[in-house]
This record gives structure tokens, C-alpha cells and sequence, in this order.
């Protein structure tokens, strides 16, 4: 054997410990006691001063004491931002530029000592904190830095929110501080940031930062606590949006809590995200990708690929691979620069992890643990694998958040994409396939926000980020990402809304009418009786019967959702071919003009002129609709590694619309047009005082080539109607137009399946002027991004 290959066969790795003293220096500076930021000080909390322990999760030992912010400090802090609003939204763009370059540089400028700090404190290895969180890190200030430079260009008038609550996760702190901070900041919001209470080192370092970038006192505060401060943070009434990314269950909590608040509400939330490999991928690859999907970060990552789902004509070889390279595997000081695998946050969480794969394995499921020593005395877990598993098992279903790898094999790509989706959460799904077409399209039918092609876990601040169902809605990063803190100069009208009354019959006013006109309801195409057999009169604006209408129950709700979940194919139309049908909708209430006029002075007694206008408006608004329909595209982004990352507009699926009272067709119109021409399938309730205008429009729409079920109408007690549509699991979105309390009701009652609510807090829209009753507004909230990251070159 040559020299080089014998040193090669017996050298071992000896450990290279990044040095800790300039971390530990700063920890000492402090006495290893921090206080709270607030207004660009260091402050003790008011009151009770508790602390809480900060501890290095590889070996248990304490590193500081840290302070825990009550309601009070909260409140100073929301104070603090409060009073720095106006001036920092006021600044030009250019000089809230050179403050986030500042950041930035700063960062880059502190990499190592930040990247020591996040190590000891998280316990994941130097080697990621060092060469990916703390680089994404500087990269997201300086990406914003270039987006407040342009913000005045790019979204002119659009304003910032006002004061911002963040409240993040332990897993990645800095990066997820980066991810909150910087879009906040370059749209002119202040902000009041509670990091998690495992892992507030490096927030308080880059309060220091702040300070030394010449961020404004109060544009940033920084309150450290448990869950108690995060509450006391979402429930502020001063703060205008929440932005948080965390578990599953406190993002249903916030979404409850912040109920009818007329908070903006962002959530990031948990995953349980697919690894699909097909039988034509480069199986070495995909064993280097699930070591980046599952393994990194200690498996302790939102978007893990949890679920290995492997072709099954690969799948024993695919193993077979990952144990011997899992064999190689090194667990153990984070801080050594050789390690691949670091500690656990905490012990609690390893218990968790360890309860889940017991839990898992009592049900079936067949556990392997890599054959790896590591430290006995901090919070370690080995890369494990579960196999065996049905679907309803823990491991598949549950997010351990943990190196735990569930493992399941397919025998078709249809097979593959059914137990892919088969999931609550919908954040991240990765697929490895060297057939472009086929991971393509398996890419386009997969139920997730992001998706990689042979790549995994990849991250850029161009790029938006974020899930859907039960993992959340809102995007971080990009232009998509900026839009979270931005808001319009003018949303509302000025005067709030009350629902009309069902409108009275004049006494001794009857049907009068020979002819039956009883409208019934509108369901999967068909015109169907309601299910409890009611009808009501409604009457005319002087009192007079204009005829009867159904009065629909929670039944024909779910008979409505269940046609729209089965028009699906809609989804899948071209957008020419919607565009085409919303057109002749048009063309065809166009002809039927005079007669829906005649129905609005009849019904709501506006004058002839009024009416006309009305409903040329909505004709109008149809074809601006057909316009957006192949019009509403996404985007391109070049991140700095040689990646193609493609954001592609989605429809939502099945959106419910509750209609307001006022301009009963145009309103109608304004919110049906939209959620169809990207693809989506409604169900709608009309105005309660107003419906046969909507039983009128269905007629329009059974002779417009629209197939049935895309478009479902329900008339009867529409706040009833309102609140069954919050509470059906297989609605993906629900716009609500009526009263301040109904728009709480309806968002507090959206948690079970975390519904996209977009609800008018009471306040009346202008539905006749184009920036206020149509457009991009209404295309984004009928819409997700799924973001799609290809890989070019070798
Ligand atoms: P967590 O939900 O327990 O805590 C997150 C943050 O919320 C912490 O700062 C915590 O103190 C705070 N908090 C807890 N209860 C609160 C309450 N009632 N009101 C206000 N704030 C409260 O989550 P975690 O254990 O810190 O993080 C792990 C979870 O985060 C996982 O589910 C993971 O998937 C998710 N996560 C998601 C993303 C994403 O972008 N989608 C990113 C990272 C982590």
C-alpha cells in the first residue's frame, strides 16, 4: 500500500474545537446576566426580576441567567416601539437601507463569536451555525437592505403596520430573528421580538448590534420569556400584526387569541414533510440529501424531510446505503468542527423525541438506531430509522422533531404522491428523481409550500418560504415576504357594516304571484331543495313578496364543500380556458342586464340609474377578472448558489364567500370572480336580505359552460352559515364580509383545520372603485405560493 493510501485507511479524525473564549468573554462582560432591550437600553424587568436558566445543551452547564419579561416590561416595550413608529416609517428608504447594510456588515463583521454563541446555546454543530445560519443571516439584512432602498419604486404608497410582535422558535434563533427583523424593518415597522427561552444568547448579542448600527431606540426591542411574554405580546393591543413561527398548537392558540383583533397574523409552522425518491434517482445523492433533510440541524428543522417515501424497487438498497453512511457519522461537541450531528436543545426535548419513537415502536414500527457513541453527559439522540409503519402510525404522522427518520415504500408515482399528501401539514416535500418531467409534475401535484428537486432544506431571503394547511400561512423572504408588512392607504370605507335585516313583508302581503318561485339552492350545478325543507319569503323593498327563497342548514353546507371538493378538475383548467368562461359569464348577464336591474330596484329600492350602474360595474368586474385570470403570474429568483427557484401561484381549493349586504350583485361578484378565476371552487352566501339576486346569477352562470360544482350558492341566516363554513375542515379559506363580531367569530372558529381567513372586521369595502373592491388583493388571498427549487450544472 502507498504511504497516502495507508494514512488514509488508519487516520482517524481528531477533534477541532472552535475557540470559545470570545463568546465566553462577552457572556462574562455581562456578569452572565442579561436584561431586557427596550428602547435601545438595557433594562431590568419591572417587578419580580425572575430569571430563568440558560444552559449549554452538550454538557448541562449553566451560561446565564436571563431575564423574563412580565406584562409590564411588554408593555414598556410596545411602548417604546410605539413611540419610534412614525419617525422610523417616516425616514426615506435609502437611510433605513444603510441602518440594514449596517446590520449586515455587523453580522459578518461578529460571524464567529455569533456562531460560537448559537452553538453553545443551541447545541448544533459550529460547522452549520458557522457556514449556513450565521451567512443566511447577513445575507437576509442585506437583501432587505435592498429591499427598503426600493420599497418607494416597488410598492409605492403601500404603509408600513406599525408596531410588529415576533415571537420565535429555538431552532434556528438568529436565523429566524433575520427572517422576522429584516422585512419589518426595510417596510418601516418597529419591532418587539421575543425569542424562545431556550436560546435568547444570540437576539441579546444582536441587540448590541442594533445599537451599533444606529438603529433608532425602539425601532427594535428584544424581550426575553416563556410563553407568558408571548402572550403578553399577542395579546397587545397597541401591536398591529404578529408575526410567528413555532408549533402547530400555539400557532392555533395565537390565531384564537388574536380572534376579531384586527391583527395581521403571519404563522410558520410544523411539518411532517415528504422525501420521495424515485427508483431513477442517484441514490448516493439522495442519501447526501436526507443526511441535509433529516439529520441536519440535529433533525430539529420545520421543513425536515421526516417521511422517506422510496420507490419500492430501491428501497432495500436505499437503506442498505444510508445505514453504512449513518456508520461514519459523528455525534458529539458542537463546537468541534468535525462533528455532523450536535446536541439536542434540551433535555426535555430529547425525552420527547425518545417518548414519540417508544410510542411509534409500541405500535409496530421497527426502530434502528445508528451504532454511534457520543458524550454521556449531554443531550444527544442518534440518527434513527423507523420502518414498518402503516399510515396511521406516530412516526408518520406525528412531527417529532428529532434526527428520526420514518420510512415507507411506494410501487407508483400516483401511490407515492397519495401518502405525500396525506398529511395535516403541508410545509416542505423534496424529491429526487433524475427524470426532470417526472419530478416536475409530481412537484406540481404535492401539497406543499416549498418544494426541492434533488435538494433539500435549501434556503435563500429572495426566496419565499412558508406552508400551508395545518403548517401555516404567510411567506418569509422576497417580495412575497415584504407584503406581510405592508398594508394599503386605504382598505375601508370609513363606516362599519351591520347586516340588514331579512326585510319585512308589508301586513296582509303574500307570495301574490300565480307562478312558484321558490329559489332554491345552488349545488354542484344543480338547483337543490334545501335539506330542512325551509323557505322563506323575501321581500321587496316597499314591503311587497318578491318571491321565496330556501333557507340552507350546516347539511347543505356540506353537500356545498363536498361538490366543490369534487370539482377539482377546475384546478386543473387552463387559465385560458377560465378567462374564456368568466367572459361569457359576463356576456351572458350582460344580456339579462335590464332584468337584474328591474331585481335591484325591486329589491333594494335604488334608483334605476343606481341599479344600472350596478350592474354594469359587475359585468365590468367579470372581465377584469377573465383579464387576471392568465395574468396573475408568480416569479423567478436566482439565489446566490446555482439554483432556478421558481414561486408558482396556487389556487387555495375550496373557498367559502360570505357575501356583504350592500350592492348585493357587484358584492356578490366582486368576491365569486376572483376565487374561480385562479381555480378555486366557492361556496357562497349570498346576502341574507338579498339573496335572489344570487339565485338570479346562478341561472347566468348553468348557461355559461362554468362545470357544476366550481361555483355553490347557499342562501338562508348567513352568520349561521358563516360560523359552519369556519368550522368544516375541508375549506381552505373563507372571506367574510358582515359584522365586527362576526369577523371574530369566524376567526376564532377557523383553528381546527387553520383556515386562511380574510375577514372585514366590520368595515364597509368600496366595491365600486378598482383599488378597493378588486385586484391583486383578492387574486393573493385566492392564491398560495408554492415555491420550487430546481438545482442546474453537476
Ligand atoms: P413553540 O410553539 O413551543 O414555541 C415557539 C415560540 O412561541 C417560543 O418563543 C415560545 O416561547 C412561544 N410561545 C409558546 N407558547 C406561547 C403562547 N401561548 N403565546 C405566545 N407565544 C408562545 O415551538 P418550539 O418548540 O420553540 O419550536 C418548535 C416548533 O416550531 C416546531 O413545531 C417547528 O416545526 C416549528 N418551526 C416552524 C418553522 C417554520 O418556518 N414553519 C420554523 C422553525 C420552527
Amino acid at each position: 500500500m502507498s504511504d497516502v493510501a495507508a494514512i488514509f485507511e488508519t487516520m482517524s479524525y481528531g477533534p477541532a474545537p472552535e475557540a470559545d473564549a470570545a463568546a465566553r468573554a462577552w457572556l462574562a462582560a455581562h456578569g452572565a446576566r442579561f436584561g431586557l432591550y427596550i428602547n435601545g437600553q438595557w433594562v431590568a424587568p419591572v417587578g419580580a426580576a425572575a430569571t430563568f436558566d440558560c444552559r449549554n445543551p452538550a454538557t448541562g452547564e449553566h451560561l446565564a441567567a436571563i431575564a423574563i419579561a412580565g406584562p409590564a416590561d411588554v408593555d414598556a416595550a410596545v411602548a417604546a416601539a410605539a413611540a419610534a413608529a412614525p419617525a422610523w416609517a417616516k425616514r426615506r428608504g435609502h437611510e433605513r437601507a444603510r441602518v440594514l447594510y449596517a446590520l449586515a456588515r455587523l453580522v459578518q463583521k461578529s460571524s464567529r463569536v455569533l456562531a460560537v454563541l448559537e452553538s453553545l446555546d443551541n447545541g448544533k454543530p459550529i460547522r452549520e451555525t458557522r457556514d449556513i445560519d450565521v451567512p443566511l443571516v447577513a445575507r437576509h439584512f442585506y437583501h432587505h437592505a435592498g429591499w427598503a432602498q426600493l420599497l418607494a419604486q416597488e410598492a409605492p404608497q403601500m404603509l408600513p403596520l406599525g408596531v410588529v410582535g415576533q415571537v420565535i422558535p429555538w431552532n434556528f434563533p438568529l436565523l429566524m430573528l433575520a427572517w422576522k427583523l429584516a422585512p419589518a424593518l426595510a417596510c418601516g415597522n418597529t419591532v418587539v421580538l421575543k425569542p424562545a427561552e431556550f436560546t435568547s444568547l444570540t437576539a441579546l448579542y444582536f441587540a448590541e448590534l442594533c445599537s451599533e448600527a444606529g438603529v433608532p431606540p425602539g425601532v427594535v426591542n428584544i424581550v426575553t420569556g416563556a410563553a407568558e411574554t408571548g402572550q403578553a405580546l399577542v395579546d397587545h393591543p397597541v401591536v398591529a400584526k404578529i408575526a410567528f413561527t413555532g408549533s402547530t398548537e400555539v400557532g392555533r392558540m395565537i390565531r384564537s387569541r388574536t380572534a376579531g383583533s384586527g391583527k395581521r397574523l403571519s404563522l410558520e409552522l410544523g411539518g411532517k414533510s415528504p422525501f420521495i425518491v424515485l427508483e431513477d434517482a442517484d441514490l448516493d445523492g439522495a442519501v447526501e440529501g436526507l443526511i441535509d433533510a433529516i439529520w441536519f440541524n440535529q433533525g430539529e428543522v420545520c421543513c425536515a424531510g421526516s417521511r422517506l417515501l422510496v420507490e419500492e424497487s430501491v428501497a432495500a438498497r436505499l437503506l442498505e446505503k444510508i445505514k453504512a453512511r449513518l456508520a461514519n457519522f459523528r455525534i458529539g461537541n458542537p463546537l468541534d468542527k468535525c462533528i455532523d450531528m450536535g446536541a439536542i436543545v434540551d433535555p426535555i426535548q430529547r425525552e420527547r423525541i425518545d417518548r414519540l419513537v417508544g410510542q411509534a415502536e409500541s405500535e409496530g414500527g421497527q426502530v434502528w438506531r445508528a451504532p454511534l457513541g457520543f458524550p454521556a453527559a449531554g443531550s444527544y439522540y442518534p440518527p434513527t430509522l423507523i420502518t414498518h409503519l402503516g399510515s396511521a402510525n406516530t412516526a408518520w404522522r406525528e412531527e417529532i422533531f428529532g434526527p428520526v427518520l420514518a420510512v415507507m415504500s411506494f410501487r407508483s408515482v400516483a401511490e407515492a404522491q397519495q401518502l405525500a399528501n396525506n398529511s395535516r401539514y403541508g410545509l416542505s416535500a423534496t424529491i429526487w428523481s433524475e427524470n426532470i418531467n417526472r419530478a416536475l409534475e409530481l412537484a406540481n401535484a404535492v401539497k406543499a409550500g416549498v418544494v426541492w428537486i434533488n435538494c433539500t432544506n435549501q434556503f435563500d431571503a429572495a426566496c419565499p418560504f412558508g406552508g400551508i394547511k395545518e403548517s401555516g400561512y404567510g411567506r418569509e423572504g422576497g417580495l412575497l415576504g415584504l407584503q406581510e408588512y405592508l398594508k394599503p392607504p386605504r382598505e375601508w370605507l370609513a363606516e362599519t357594516t351591520v347586516r340588514l335585516p331579512a326585510g319585512e313583508l308589508r301586513s296582509g302581503a303574500s307570495g301574490g304571484d300565480p307562478i312558484d318561485r321558490t329559489a332554491k339552492q345552488y349545488i354542484g350545478g344543480r338547483q337543490m331543495r334545501p335539506d330542512g325543507g325551509e323557505t322563506r319569503l323575501v321581500a321587496t323593498h316597499d314591503g311587497r313578496a318578491a318571491g321565496r327563497v330556501s333557507v340552507g342548514n350546516r347539511k347543505d353546507i356540506r353537500d356545498a364543500v363536498e361538490a366543490a371538493c369534487g370539482a377539482e378538475s377546475w384546478a386543473k383548467a387552463t387559465a385560458h380556458l377560465r378567462a374564456q368562461i368568466l367572459y361569457f359569464i359576463a356576456e351572458n348577464l350582460s344580456i339579462r342586464a335590464r332584468e337584474f336591474k328591474a331585481r335591484l330596484v325591486d329589491l333594494t329600492g335604488v334608483t334605476a340609474a343606481a341599479a344600472r350602474r350596478e350592474v354594469a360595474a359587475s359585468i365590468e368586474r367579470l372581465f377584469s377578472y377573465a383579464a387576471w385570470a392568465d395574468k396573475f403570474e408568480g416569479a423567478v429568483h436566482r439565489p446566490p448558489a446555482r439554483q432556478l427557484v421558481l414561486s408558482v401561484h396556487e389556487p387555495l381549493g375550496v373557498i367559502g364567500v360570505v357575501c356583504p349586504d350592500a350592492l348585493p350583485l357587484l358584492g356578490l361578484i366582486s368576491l365569486i370572480a376572483p376565487v374561480i378565476a385562479l381555480g378555486n371552487r366557492c361556496v357562497a352566501v349570498p346576502s341574507e336580505r338579498y339573496p335572489l339576486l344570487a339565485t338570479d346569477f346562478y341561472q347566468v352562470l348553468d348557461t355559461s359552460d362554468l362545470p357544476g360544482g366550481v361555483v355553490n350558492i347557499v342562501t338562508g341566516a348567513s352568520e349561521s352559515l358563516a360560523k359552519t363554513l369556519a368550522e368544516h375542515d375541508q375549506l381552505d379559506g373563507l372571506w367574510y364580509h358582515g359584522t365586527a363580531a362576526g369577523s371574530r367569530l369566524i376567526e376564532a372558529a377557523s383553528i381546527g383545520n387553520l383556515k386562511r381567513t380574510w375577514v372585514n372586521d366590520g368595515h364597509a369595502r368600496d366595491w365600486w372603485s378598482p383599488q378597493s373592491g378588486e385586484g391583486r388583493a383578492f387574486l393573493a388571498a385566492a392564491s398560495q405560493v408554492k415555491t420550487i427549487w430546481l438545482p442546474y450544472g453537476d
